[in-house]
């Protein structure tokens, strides 16, 4: 019953009953103290009245007696009168004495006795009258005789019972005070039991509200810590009315909204909202949470040229390209498995328990149902995918170092244009070695450790040096001077080549300032990478590099690979142009590795082929070589385009390549990359 109480009620309920109870003892006490009162009123209004009139009758009758024997010895009349006066006070104060006490409302056996007293007393004052008129009439001595045998007896018989009546009616009184003490007595027990019962009453009250309150709240208390630890499955008590229902609903609204808001948190933290794929974040978790004796891949999986269909259809269209891919992906894995899309066009897949053989199956299978037609709002889609996998072995293998792999391994597939490549076989951890230099290549740029050589072009047709490539090096302290083929790689993997081009720029562009203002004709060149070409910033930082040293834009040679220009050819091609606006010359790196054609390449705007190192040597004996190269220098010519040919080891290459009109030669048999102040003695030399 109480439980439907509101707090406040249970409150007041609880304060009233309390009072209720203090004001039942007050009452009691205040009734008894009253009948108390009254009763010592009684005792003292009546039974001590009674007792002093009985007594009073007894000291009349006394000194009644003694004036009596005085006038019995007094022999002058005239001193007797005096007496006289006296006795005649004494029993009129006797004789109303007694009659106030015959007022006083008595029990029946006292009455009697004071009736029997009453009678007494009038029999002495008879006699005491004549004796005083034997006295009066016959003298003294007749009159003792008479009050010797008659009045003295009544006197002593008076006296004797008026003591006893005294003594009767004094017992009186000490019966009903004992009365009274007692009654008292047990009003101060009954005060006192009520007021226990009223203590325990409040006790059992105030435990039973206490409990009624505390054991909904240290439930509520409860709850809110459990939702506090993020289990929302709790179920909040119900039942209650008032305050606590009022304050358990709240709790359970307040579980359901952060339930709720952590459902939409976790969504946006770890789901890709376009695909509904768990995110990159997810994707890292989980593969980090892999049974350390799983064994199984991790395939990344990108999408060659996403970008046009992006920029050509809408992003729109290609949110759903991307939408139907990653269903297809989740339709061809198994359900242990995990597919993720970690970024734009990029997706991963956690395959559980594969060996290379059935992750090559399940990957080809995947690529094969990604290259069937989509069709888009009536728009035919064929699109491509490129695959990186890399195989994990038992035992700890850091995510991050499967992730770097895998992509490795796909960026390896997207230049080779194959649909999967593998990792290296299982890699557990990266060599240390190649670790070791990622984390020391930042090191090394602050502490000055990379240095630039230079390689001269050899312009044929004027015998003359007219250009040189700037090739990076690094002096390590301990391993000595490290080629860029050990280090540049690695720092295209990391993203740390943004921070390498525009320091070897920057060495490079006042390099040819200095050789300029020195009167040096010598071109250099500088590498660009794939994430180079994509960086916004990169075009305006060159600028600012030769406005900043005074190098006239012609004065410098940017070269690329045809490679760097696959991953977003349009965003690439717009840095290229805008290079070239600018008046730098652009060169075609490594020609004939690439799937590129000529005719893509006069798409671009270059001014220079270097053609790779593969055809050019042994290009005096190999006719198939010779073939290539001829056409290739041709061709390029018929396009405009100038053509230098990279690697010439031999006299005989460099004699072919003249005969043949190749513009400039790169090779071991004019010089090896130098440091710079050999490089400028050596072009001062040759060309003198
Ligand atoms: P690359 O741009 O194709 O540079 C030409 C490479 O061929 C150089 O190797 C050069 O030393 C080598 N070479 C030249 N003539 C001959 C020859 O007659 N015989 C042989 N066997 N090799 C010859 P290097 O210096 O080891 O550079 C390798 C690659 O590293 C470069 O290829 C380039 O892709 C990259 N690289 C070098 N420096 C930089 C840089 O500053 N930035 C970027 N992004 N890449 C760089
Ligand atoms: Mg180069
Ligand atoms: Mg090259």
């Amino acid at each position: 019953m109480l439980k439907n109480l509101s707090i406040r009620a249970r409150l007041i309920l609880a304060f009233t009953v309390l009072l209720g109870l203090l004001l039942a003892v007050a009452a009691v006490s205040l009734q008894r103290l009253e009948g108390l009162t009254a009763a010592t009123q009684e005792i003292v209004n009546f039974q001590a009245r009674r007792a002093l009139l009985a007594q009073r009758i007894n000291q009349h009758a006394q000194a009644e007696a003694i004036i009596l024997l005085n006038l019995l010895q007094t022999k002058a009349r005239d001193d007797r009168v005096k007496l006289y006066a006296a006795l005649d006070e004494e029993i009129a104060a006797s004789g109303k004495a007694v009659s106030d006490l015959d007022m006083t409302m008595l029990s029946a056996d006292v009455q009697q006795e004071i009736d029997h007293v009453s009678d007494l007393r009038e029999r002495y004052a008879v006699l005491l009258q004549e004796t005083v008129e034997l006295i009066e009439l016959e003298g003294t001595s007749k009159a003792r005789v008479y009050f010797e045998d008659r009045t003295h007896k009544v006197l002593n018989t008076l006296l004797f019972d008026t003591r006893a009546l005294e003594a009767h009616l004094q017992q009186m009184m000490q019966s009903e005070l004992e009365q009274l003490r007692q009654s008292a007595a047990l009003a101060k027990q009954r005060v006192i039991l009520l007021a226990l019962v009223a203590l325990l009453a409040g006790a059992l009250m105030a435990w039973f509200i206490a409990r009624g309150i505390v054991i909904p709240v240290r439930g509520a208390v409860s709850v809110a810590q459990r939702i506090a630890r993020g289990d929302y499955a709790t179920e909040v008590p119900t039942g209650q009315r008032g305050e606590l229902g009022a304050l358990l609903r709240a709790l359970t609204s307040m579980r359901n909204s952060i339930a709720t808001r952590e459902e939409k948190i976790l969504r946006l933290a770890y789901v890709d909202p376009l695909t509904d794929l768990p995110n990159r974040t997810r994707f890292i978790e989980l593969l980090e949470a892999r049974p350390s004796e799983e064994t199984g891949a991790l395939v990344l999986l990108d999408i060659n040229r996403f970008a046009p269909i992006n920029d050509a259809l809408g992003h729109a269209v290609g949110d759903r390209l991307l939408c139907t891919l990653a269903t297809r992906i989740q339709q061809l894995v198994k359900g242990s498995d995990v597919v993720a899309r970690l970024w734009a066009d990029q997706y991963a897949m956690l395959l559980r328990g594969t060996d290379q053989e059935t992750t090559q199956a399940t990957v080809l299978r995947v690529i094969e149902a990604l290259r069937e037609p989509i069709f888009i709002d009536g728009t035919k889609l064929d699109i491509d995918i490129s695959a990186g996998a890399i195989l994990y072995a038992s035992g700890h293998v850091d995510s991050g170092c499967l992730l770097r792999f895998a992509g490795m391994a796909l960026a390896t597939a997207k230049r080779r244009h194959d649909p999967i490549v593998f990792a290296s076989d299982n890699v557990t951890e990266p060599a240390p070695a190649q670790l070791f230099l990622i984390g020391e290549m930042r090191e090394a740029l602050a502490r000055g450790d990379f240095v630039i050589y230079y390689q001269p072009k050899l312009n044929l047709a004027q015998h003359k040096i007219t250009a040189a490539e700037a090739l990076i090096r690094w002096r390590h302290p301990v391993k000595g001077l490290i080629p860029p083929m050990q280090f540049i790689p690695f720092a295209e993997q990391t993203g740390f080549i943004r921070e390498i081009t525009p320091w070897v720029l920057r060495q490079v562009i006042f390099d040819a300032a200095q050789w300029h203002r020195d009167g040096l004709a010598v071109v250099p060149s500088a590498n660009l990478s794939t994430l180079d070409l994509l960086n916004h910033a990169l075009v305006s930082d060159i600028q600012q590099l030769v406005k900043q040293s005074g190098l006239p834009a012609s004065q410098l040679c940017l070269e690329i690979t045809e490679s760097a220009l696959m991953d977003q050819p349009e965003l690439a091609l717009q840095h290229l142009q805008e290079l070239s606006q600018f008046g730098f010359k652009l060169s075609i790196d490594d020609y004939g590795t690439g799937q590129s054609s000529l005719a893509y390449v006069q798409t671009l705007p270059v001014n220079e082929l270097k053609i790779d190192r593969a055809f050019v040597s042994g290009v005096d004996t190999h006719p198939k070589n010779a073939a290539i190269v001829r056409s290739t220098i041709l061709l390029c010519h018929e396009l405009g385009l100038s053509v230098v040919a990279e690697g010439a080891e031999t006299a005989q290459e460099q004699g072919w390549l003249a005969d043949n009109h190749c513009d400039l030669l790169q090779g071991y048999v004019v010089a090896r990359p130098m440091p710079l102040g050999e490089f400028i003695a050596f072009v001062k030399k040759f060309n003198a």
